[in-house]
Order: structure tokens, then sequence, then C-alpha cells
């Protein structure tokens, strides 16, 4: 079984923490987690880290310690049922900034699962630009005072 070590303040982890839906099945919830990616990618995992999003409420301690611990604590949705704003306000956590991709840069959901087996592969359902404004929206809400 996992140690579960809590992380405490002083100790190294990651300046900031980004909690993402990911979507069921919707271009909304994947292009948060694929923006989400792509801001570690580019930021390195000193800067930015991913939470895991359901480890909050089951009390995950590296998770919960990482998210104590981190200077800014930011969440990514892709509609407005806030998945991912609610999960982390109900583990006790304050949000430094919310994004929201519907709202903030106009994406239309689209639940694909209906075309399952059709054919098309699940980058036919993510836009390029959305998920480059995204990213853009993520990694202001990092460097913004
Ligand atoms: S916020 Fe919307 S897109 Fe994201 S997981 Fe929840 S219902 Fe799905």
């Amino acid at each position: 079984m996992a140690e579960e070590k809590e992380c405490q303040e002083g100790m190294p982890s990651h300046e900031n923490i980004i909690f993402s839906c990911s979507g069921g099945l919707s271009n909304t919830g994947i292009t948060s987690a694929l923006a989400c990616l792509e801001v570690v990618k580019e930021l390195g995992l000193e800067k930015a880290a991913i939470g895991c999003l359901p480890s909050l409420p089951l009390g995950v301690k590296p998770v919960i310690g990482k998210t104590r611990v981190a200077r800014k604590v930011i969440t990514v949705d892709g509609c407005p049922f806030e998945c991912s704003r609610k999960t982390v306000e109900a583990a006790g956590f304050s949000i430094t900034k919310s994004i929201v991709l519907a709202r903030d840069i106009g994406m239309k959901k689209v639940a694909f699962h209906r075309d399952i087996g059709k054919g098309e592969g699940v980058a036919a359902y993510v836009s390029e630009e959305e998920g480059k404004s995204a990213k853009e929206l993520i990694e202001k809400a990092i460097f913004e005072d």
C-alpha cells in the first residue's frame, strides 16, 4: 500500500496546483484536461502540477498537503456545472482562480458519446484554437498577481 505522507509547509512541492474536470466524453471537459497538461508541459512541474480531483473528497494526504501549501489553487472546468471548483471547495479549499471554458472562452459543449463507434477519434471534437485559449487563460491565472 502506498505511503501517504502529507506535504507540509516548507517542504519542496509545486508552486501552484491546478484541478481540472475531465468531462464525461464532452469536448469541454477534454479540452480542460488537455489544456492543463499543456500548461504543465510548458511551465514545468516546479511551477505547476495537476492535482487528482477525486483525491480531495477522499482525503488523500499527499494531494491535500500539496493543495494546502500551494501559492495558488486554480480550477478549470469545461461547463457551468463546475465540477472541479465545487469539488475543491467542498474539500475546504479556497480557490485563487476559477476558469470555466464555456463562460470564459465561449465554448459550446458537445457530448460526443452519441458518436462513439462511428469512426471519429477524440481529437475530432477538440479544437486547437480553444485548447490554446484555455492554456493561455490558465497561464495568465498562474502569473497574474
Ligand atoms: S464541469 Fe461540465 S464538462 Fe466538466 S466534468 Fe463537470 S459536467 Fe463535465
